[in-house]
């Protein structure tokens, strides 16, 4: 980087009220010591995107804003979750700067690590990763289905960082390439990892929250977990597909020796192997259909294009198109 980069961070922030204050605070204290080493430009702005708060965070970033220029806001017409509102931060941000590093809110990621970031973009890289080298601030739960998450998605073919969140920084190729991929079912985490480019990553370590409760409840985890496998991997498909030949195969070899014991007078056990068989088949097509009906869902989401979010305001001192509805 030198100091003609311009810097955008991006953070997506539903209901922090609790957070942010502490957050601006820290996050201009990184850009400013940056800006005065001459590693970014003076420029560079912390960017909140309200996700459609119930709090007080919007009038908040407002007031920051007002103050200070070196923040601006982007307002979401309403609630779009976590991957949508770092997206429209991405892309509202996008014409403005050179490079973009996406964090949470709630600074559990550790904005010392942006140096080292920065510093491998100066050196030529796209993407840089932020790393988890640890998670001992996790209740062990967390840690275990997270690492379980990294795990399974790997083997069902989806190209993850292994402890890679979305704290990251991308550069201005990386984020026109990223604008390319145009799904409804954002998963940004693997996503990125497909663009390529020159990348890297820098590790850290992952701390508490500095305020406030976590936004992702056990519910939204899965339900986030689950939005990855099925957006970035169509192995549950051919797991189907497989199972089914399988059972098709052992059907027939229950079939020819059904025929056999009847054909030599045997009497077929009737009931417990037709409850049986009929509960196990049903069972299986049930979820079958079930996971099939996942994919067909997704179809029907992505063929409606609808918009992934909607900027409804956007306050930047240095923009002359701010403040508009785009
Ligand atoms: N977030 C968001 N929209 C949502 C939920 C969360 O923009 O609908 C933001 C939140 O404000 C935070 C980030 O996404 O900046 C990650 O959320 P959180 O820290 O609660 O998740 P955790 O770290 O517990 O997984
Ligand atoms: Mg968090």
């Amino acid at each position: 980087m030198s100091s003609e980069t311009v810097l955008y961070m991006v953070i997506p922030c539903y209901n922090e009220q609790e957070v942010l204050p502490d957050s601006a605070k820290k996050l201009k204290n990184k850009i400013s010591d940056l800006i005065a080493r001459k590693k970014i430009g003076k420029n560079s702005k912390i960017c909140f995107v309200n996700d459609g708060s119930r709090d007080r965070t919007w009038e908040m970033i407002q007031e920051l804003c007002q103050k200070d220029p070196v923040y601006s806001g982007i307002c979401l017409a309403h609630n779009e979750g976590h991957q949508n509102a770092v997206l429209a931060g991405l892309m509202t941000v996008q014409p403005y700067c050179d490079a973009t590093i996406s964090i949470d809110a709630d600074l559990q990621d550790d904005i010392d690590a942006i140096d080292a970031m920065v510093d491998k973009y100066g050196e030529g890289c796209n993407i840089v990763y932020g790393v988890r080298d640890n998670r001992e601030s996790d209740t062990w739960f967390k840690r275990f289905t997270a690492e379980g998450f990294y795990r399974f998605m790997k083997n069902m073919g989806a190209e993850v960082i292994f402890n890679h969140a979305d704290f990251r920084l991308m550069d201005k190729k990386a984020l026109a390439a990223f604008g390319e991929y145009q799904e409804v079912n954002l998963f940004l985490r693997g996503i990125v990892p497909m663009i390529g480019l020159k990348h890297d990553c820098v590790y850290y370590k992952r701390k508490e929250r500095l305020a406030g409760k976590s936004k992702y409840p056990l519910k939204k985890m899965f339900a986030f977990a689950w939005q990855g496998i099925t957006s970035l991997s169509s192995k549950p498909i051919k797991f189907i597909v497989n199972l089914g030949l399988g059972i098709s195969v052992i059907s027939g070899l229950v079939l020819l020796w059904s025929l056999f014991r009847h054909f030599t007078g045997q009497t077929i056990a009737g009931w417990t192997s037709l409850i049986i068989s009929l509960w196990l088949l049903g069972g299986l097509i049930l979820l079958a259909i079930g996971i099939i009906g996942e994919y067909v869902g997704k179809i029907y989401l992505e063929v409606k294009r609808r918009p992934r979010y909607l900027v409804q305001e956007f306050i930047d001192a240095n923009q002359k198109n701010s403040g508009v509805l785009k």
